[in-house]
């Protein structure tokens, strides 16, 4: 991993001029390329596998029912013509068989998901719904973004200054300590609500499936409520804000496909 960012702070350099000069597509400055996210995610991606002790990722073909599942519902979110990097990014998906509350995403749209989650919910509508808004995280980039927020400066003022070798090994090791090193703003969180409630809004589910998970760990609240919201800020807001998106649409009714999605709990070991 590391060789790979010293090689990457060249390439950095060289987009510190871009960084200068342009702005990105949708106003958030990355610096960023698509190829630089995919790549991100696979190296992260082949780190979790190599390490099965911390993630206990299911065989795909030891539980081909699960990934089944898995499969069906990642393909009709794509399929939605909202996700805009549908056709560029891996969107691998894995099942880590833990008893955590929790779900995440890496940049290039791998995400994982872990048992103790989807055995969780009660109906398909909501894991589709968290299954968007962690596409969400990828597809909007805020992974790229934020490290360009924690980076880019540095980089402008190493060119100005001189090499600065150490940054390289300081960027892997941010990355290697991953997910609480790059949790997600406040308002990542809210644009990954948003955007998953545009995802899900045109397939056939109920698209306030986020808020459903919400509203449903209120109401059981638990020891487990406080390890989803280490990485995630509290919700009231957000199940507010998740219904006012979904009026803003129009408000339409969906599926919530719960005998459909016993199926999939009861594929899992
Ligand atoms: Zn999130």
């Amino acid at each position: 991993m590391k060789s790979y960012y010293r090689n990457k702070i060249f390439c950095f350099f060289l987009s510190v001029f871009g960084f200068i000069f342009t702005s990105c597509d949708d106003g958030s400055l990355n610096i960023f390329t698509l190829e630089d996210d995919i790549e991100m995610g696979r190296e992260i991606t082949n780190e979790i596998l190599a390490n099965p002790s911390e993630y206990p990722v299911l065989d795909e073909y030891e539980y081909p029912a699960a990934y089944g599942h898995l499969r069906r519902i990642r393909n009709d979110i794509l399929a939605s013509g909202k996700v805009r990097y549908a056709d560029r990014f891996d969107w691998d998906i894995y099942i880590i068989d833990q008893n955590v509350l929790n779900a995440f995403a890496l940049p290039g749209g791998n995400t994982f998901y872990y048992t103790g989650l989807i055995k969780y919910l009660d109906n398909e509508a909501s894991f589709a719904g968290i299954m968007a808004h962690e596409f969400a995280h990828c597809d909007r980039r805020h992974t790229t973004a934020r490290l360009t927020k924690l980076y880019g400066y540095q980089l402008l003022l190493s060119m100005l200054l001189g090499d600065n070798p150490s940054l390289a090994a300081e960027i892997a090791a941010d990355l290697a300590l991953g997910l609480t090193a790059l949790a997600y703003s406040r308002e990542d969180e809210y644009e990954a609500d948003e955007y998953a409630v545009k995802f899900i809004y045109p397939t056939s589910w109920d698209s306030r499936g986020v808020a459903y998970f919400f509203e449903k760990m209120e109401i059981e609240e638990g020891a487990d409520w406080m390890i989803y919201f280490s990485t995630h800020p509290h919700p009231h807001d957000r199940i507010d804000k998740i219904y006012e998106h979904w009026e803003a649409l129009g408000g339409k009714e969906g599926n919530l496909y719960e005998s459909r999605y016993q199926n999939f709990k009861e594929s899992l070991p």
